[in-house]
């Protein structure tokens, strides 16, 4: 089933609960009215009563039942006033009922029955009434009164008054629904018009915003929230996409460089020196296209969060010397003078083996390559204090000040001939600045342009592991 909208379930919610007070309201003013209606009647004949008491006890102290019957009889039976009363001595003997009453005794209280005062309403040939009984003590006799008079002034204002109420509050009721659904509307016309541009905005025009809303309430802070979050999905898109075309664009270089080499190789025949020249070519561009792959790989798996490293308490040093070793060749191919200090005191940090030896290498691959001959490379790794930090240092070109921070963006290169020359991408430090991210550490350059340049990575130390014990 469709639920409903906001605005309809408010609407609803407000009528429900008007039409509950008005009902409450309605019925509390019937019965108060009523209940005022009565009180007046009943004033009326308790000052009636009063006047009957002034008689009887006009009659002396031991007056018979015979001269009572005799006065009351005198006083009421032309009255009008005696036309509902009745009155009863101390023994229930009657003194005097009125005509009216005789043939409708059903109104009347027997009077064993009545010990205080009491009002009760009456309705009698179609008409209603109002009857009062009441014992009253008179020079030391107790008599019974029970005495009426006719409502119908009370009863017709009340259902007046019912009438009314019958004939306006569906009125009012329907006015409110009225007012309630326009307000809800005019409180959520904002929400329809958010949505109507929220359904527009698609990959195509991220840059587009939803409507600023002015009013100072949750809906304002509903629309800034989500403009806020339109932005941070455009520059996450952005870089995507820059990401995409930087990829292709650099992958693009190497392909059409092999592939420019095959068609020249193949143009005319000839001698094997030559192909073997052609064939080294396309194997370092083929090597260099899949340095570049795996990197491209590293990068999208780390956006993607899938590249779950494997963090374990290891020793530094080890991962170091092993690292340092597998670049001391190159090196000295390229006559260059490469040391280490490595600390003489185990260092453990919670890392990632593989992942670690990657960002050593791509330090002392930077500082190899950005170092011409004669010049030199050192690599030192210390514990200061809370913190595990490899240096590596080098002689070489440096990088200038405003370059620095930049060099961490992916796809970055200081001189973008010079790099190609050399086989990066400026992908390295990108990978590398991921790696100490993920190991909780920071990653910093110092350097003068012409004086070669220090990267310094810390990361948080841990105490050694105890040694699991050995099964005896
Ligand atoms: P690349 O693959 O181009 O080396 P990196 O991300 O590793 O990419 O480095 C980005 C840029 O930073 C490099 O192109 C280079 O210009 C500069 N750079 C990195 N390391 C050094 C260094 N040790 N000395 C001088 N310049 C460096």
């Amino acid at each position: 089933m469709k639920k409903l909208s906001i605005g309809m379930r408010l609407t609803l919610w407000y009528l429900a609960i008007f039409a509950l007070g008005e009902l409450a309201f309605g019925a509390g003013m019937w019965f108060i009215l009523r209940h005022s209606l009565y009180d007046m009647v009943d004033d009326g004949l308790e000052e009636q009563v009063d006047d009957l008491r002034n008689l009887l006890q006009a009659q002396g102290s031991d007056p018979s039942i015979a001269k009572l019957r005799e006065e009351v009889g005198e006083a009421y039976g032309l009255e009008h006033l005696g036309n509902y009363l009745a009155v009863y001595s101390q023994n229930g003997e009657l003194i005097y009922r009125s005509t009216f009453l005789q043939t409708h005794p059903a109104a009347l209280l027997p009077p064993d029955q009545v010990n205080r005062r009491l009002s009760k309403s009456r309705r009698m040939d179609g008409r209603p009434f109002r009857f009062i009984f009441d014992k009253l003590s008179v020079n030391a006799h107790v008599y019974t009164v029970e005495m009426g008079t006719p409502a119908d002034d009370a009863t017709e204002t009340l259902s007046f008054f019912r009438s009314y109420l019958l004939m306006f509050a569906p009125l009012l009721f329907l006015v409110a629904a009225g007012v309630g659904y326009w307000l809800s509307r005019r409180a959520l016309a904002p929400v329809d018009a958010l949505v109507g541009t929220a359904r527009q905005i698609s990959g195509a025009n991220l840059h587009s915003r939803l409507q600023k809303l002015e009013t100072g309430d949750e809906l304002q802070r509903l629309s800034d929230t989500l403009n806020e979050m339109l932005g941070r999905i455009e520059s996450a898109f952005l870089r995507v996409t820059q990401f995409t075309a930087d990829a292709s664009h650099e992958l693009r270089t190497p392909v059409s460089l092999i592939r420019t080499e095959a068609e020249l190789a193949l143009r005319r025949s000839r001698g094997e020196a030559e192909y073997q020249e052609s064939l080294r070519h396309i194997l370092l561009e083929a090597e260099r296209t899949t340095t570049l792959i795996e990197q491209l790989l590293a990068l999208a798996r780390a956006d993607s969060g899938r590249e779950a490293l494997n963090m374990r308490p290891l020793d530094l040093r080890e991962t170091l010397r092993r690292v340092v070793d597998g670049w001391r060749q190159v090196a000295t191919i390229r006559n260059l003078q490469f040391s280490a200090s490595i600390a003489a005191h185990e260092s453990f940090v919670l890392g990632d083996e593989a992942a670690l030896r990657r960002l050593a290498d791509i330090l002392l691959d930077n500082a190899l390559k950005y170092t011409p001959s004669p010049g030199s490379v050192h690599l030192s790794f210390e514990q200061k204090g809370e913190s595990a930090v490899i240096s590596v240092q080098d002689s070489g070109v440096g990088i200038a000040e405003e370059e620095q921070s930049k060099i961490f963006e992916r796809f970055y290169r200081v001189d973008k001939a010079r790099s190609r020359e050399q086989g990066g991408a400026g992908l390295g430090l990108a990978i590398a600045q991921w790696i100490v991210a993920q190991h909780r550490g920071a990653i910093t350059v110092e350097s003068r342009p012409g004086h070669g340049a220090t990267f310094r990575v810390e990361l948080p130390a841990i105490a050694a592991p105890v040694p699991s014990r050995m099964p005896v």
